[in-house]
């Protein structure tokens, strides 16, 4: 068994990516990016093996050797099948900030840094300007929704303090801070110094809540374990945010004539959070809870960690496609997922026959309770 307990430390690193290297690749059919690239350049074994060549100096350190190293979203289905409890997804996390270090970031992410901080002040002022009446510095639980919730879905950013009110809980405020992010994507663009930075600040600004919601399922993981493994302490409790919309739900009157809809997980949720039964609670109060083929913990990737909606766009649409293409073929449906990056990369690919949702979206809608949705901006390539 691989030493999985911290699979930054060099040591881990190493017996993994020797583990890998000698695999008869039992965890390829695993792997999301290769199945809907098609390139067996990107299986998990071949990823690790590049991996391995550079470290031991076999090969040198260029675009194309680091190319298999952004090839991953980092969403742990590979360990799933793994006898080893191996982490490729972790693994080359590591891989990508040694691949920053020698000169050579993904040319999407050029600039990274500078590009995440524009970022952070364009959506900071964002919020504040779509909801004034409901941030707040301090309280018992703070809601923060997370980058990608703020860029693209203001809306269900309404629908969750229409439902946290109509439940009684109107005293959950957004979040009044300078940072939209939690930092994920710094650590998925091999940013590790800026991440462990941009982390102690964002602990002291949560200082004031006993309690902080966050509608991203990366950016949680995030905040739970590299947060403590940076040396950034939390006095503040993160959950996600279907762990307080769930027992919200039992206050929700929903009509007689229940709908069905497919819940989709978020691969961070399922299988790094443990956020599986919370949503699923949420839902069964006012709809029928199908389930996809692949579940759980067993789920599939969306497309939208990793960074490669960046480094790879066209793959990551594709991944989105194929995970929606089981609803489709079964005459269509409402799919709802629980994570604002995983709202966004489903809904943009869903065929005209599946209809996605966020999951305070879908409990608004379900229990008529209304919600006004603030105008979102043109999106901003940032
Ligand atoms: S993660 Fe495990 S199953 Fe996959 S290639 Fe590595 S050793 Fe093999
Ligand atoms: S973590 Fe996910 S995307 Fe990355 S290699 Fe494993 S299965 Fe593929």
């Amino acid at each position: 068994m691989a030493d999985t307990s911290d699979p930054f430390s060099a040591g881990s690193v190493a017996r993994q990516l020797d583990y890998c290297t000698f695999c008869p690749k039992m965890c390829r059919h695993a792997c999301p990016v290769s199945t809907a690239s098609g390139r067996e350049t990107y299986i998990p074994q071949v990823k690790m093996d590049s991996m391995n060549q550079l470290r031991l100096g076999h090969r040198s350190w260029s675009a194309d050797t680091t190319d298999p190293l952004w090839a991953c979203t980092g969403c742990r289905h590979c360990t799933v099948y793994c006898d080893h409890a191996n982490e490729p997804g972790l693994v080359l996390l590591a891989g990508r900030a040694a691949a920053v270090s020698h000169g050579q970031p993904h040319p999407a992410l050029t600039g990274y840094s500078e590009r995440f901080r524009a970022r952070e002040q364009r959506l900071t002022a964002q919020l504040a300007e779509m909801f004034p009446e409901s941030l707040a510095t301090e309280g018992d639980v703070g809601f923060m929704p997370g980058c990608d919730a703020i860029d693209k879905g203001s809306a269900d950013i309404a629908a969750t303090l229409a439902v946290l009110e109509r439940t009684g809980n109107e005293d959950v405020k957004l979040v009044e801070m300078p940072q939209a992010c939690a930092g994920y994507p710094l650590l998925a663009a091999g940013h590790r110094d800026l991440f462990r930075w941009h982390a102690g600040r964002v602990a002291k600004s949560l200082r004031g809540f006993r309690k902080v919601a966050i509608n991203c399922s990366a950016c949680l993981y995030a905040m739970r374990e590299q947060y403590p493994a940076e040396g950034i302490g939390m006095r503040t409790e993160i959950v996600a945010l279907a762990d307080i919309l769930a027992p919200a739900a039992a206050n929700l009157a929903c009509s007689l004539q229940r709908k069905s809809v497919y819940y989709h997980d978020p691969c961070y949720h399922a299988r790094y959070n443990g956020v599986v039964d919370s949503p699923r609670r949420a839902l069964a109060q006012l709809a029928e809870v199908r389930e996809l083929a692949w579940n759980k913990a067993d789920t599939e990737c969306c497309g939208g960690g990793g960074l490669l909606p960046k480094t790879m766009p066209a793959v990551a649409d594709q991944m989105a496609k194929r995970r929606l293409a089981e609803v489709h073929a079964s005459g269509g449906g409402i799919v709802v997922t629980s994570c604002a990056t995983c709202s966004f990369m489903l809904k943009r690919n869903a065929p005209p026959t599946v209809e996605v949702t966020d999951l305070a979206t879908a409990m608004a809608t379900l229990s008529e309770t209304p919600f006004t949705a603030p105008t979102d901006p043109d999106a901003a390539d940032d």
